[in-house]
């Protein structure tokens, strides 16, 4: 296969990518869409090849455009020389990125972590917002954590927003999907400290004895953490509040807590 010019918004690939804005669809196809050329290149050098490269015109000549083609139809995907207006449509932004790469979703098997091989790991209890999730995919990635598990029903990690958000990250880091009697009965193995964040906790998170590997766990961005979940820790914490406002965001609060315990 060899690169193809593609000016059509009705061409049949054109319209597959615009599809994997819906949830539903990428469940179906187990395929989602990262944007901008620092976003495929990282993914091209962690060996993920895209399923389909779009690239505009001027991007064409880049050399990591070039390898980016290159992993793609060494892979057997499509490589598509597009104009600006099918990239406009694909990312459903009047300025696009001149790259999009489509990608197949890899999720880690819970019993396939190795607790020993971090630090640190987060755990994430029916994290709703995608821009949460993105940016904490990208702080566990920094801190060189183990895995992002997600824990209940979640938003996908794998949204366009969700992966925007972690600049590439989602690339680097395992993303785990868990039920929560699942997680529970897992978690019942962990070798290191289990620490709940809370706001209604009397333990400072500086002051927590913190055991390597360290499982933080994070609660939802309404609701927090449930007292079932909350129970299944060796300790829950809490970042001091000090001035008017009474929690802080979650991904905020995700990243003290990855560095507390680093
Ligand atoms: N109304 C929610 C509650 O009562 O927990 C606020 C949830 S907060 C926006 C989202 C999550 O961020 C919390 O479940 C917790 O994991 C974490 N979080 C936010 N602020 C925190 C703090 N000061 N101490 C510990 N965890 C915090």
């Amino acid at each position: 296969m060899s690169v193809r010019a593609v000016t059509s918004l009705t061409n049949p690939t054109v319209k597959a990518v615009r599809a994997l804005h819906l949830r539903k669809e990428r469940e179906a196809t187990g395929l989602f869409v990262a944007e901008g050329l620092k976003n495929v290149t990282e993914g091209v050098e962690l060996g993920h090849a895209p399923t389909i490269l779009m690239f505009g015109k001027e991007a064409a000549a880049h050399p990591l455009t070039r390898k980016s083609i290159a992993a793609t139809l060494a892979a057997g995907g499509e490589a598509l020389e597009v104009t600006q207006e099918i990239l406009a449509k694909v990312s459903r932004r009047d300025n696009p990125q001149a790259v999009v790469g489509v990608f197949r979703q890899r999720f880690t098997p819970l019993e396939a972590l190795k607790p020993d091989s971090a630090d640190v790991w987060v755990a994430l209890h029916r994290v709703r917002d995608p821009g949460n999730l993105g940016t904490i995919v990208r702080t566990a990635d920094a801190a060189g954590c183990g895995a992002v598990i997600l824990v209940g029903e979640c938003c996908d990690p794998y949204s366009v927003e969700a992966v925007r958000a972690t600049m590439g990250s989602i690339f680097a880091t395992p993303i785990v999907r868990a039920g929560e009697a699942e997680f529970a009965d897992w978690r019942k193995a962990w070798p290191g400290s289990v620490v709940g964040t809370l706001l209604t906790a009397t333990t400072d998170h500086r002051g927590a004895d913190y055991v390597r590997p360290v499982l933080i766990l994070m609660g939802n961005e309404q609701q927090g953490l449930p007292p079932e979940m909350a129970a299944l820790t060796d300790v829950n914490v809490k970042i001091p509040m000090r001035g008017r406002a009474d929690s802080l965001n979650l991904s905020v609060a995700t990243g003290i807590m990855i560095y507390a315990a680093a």
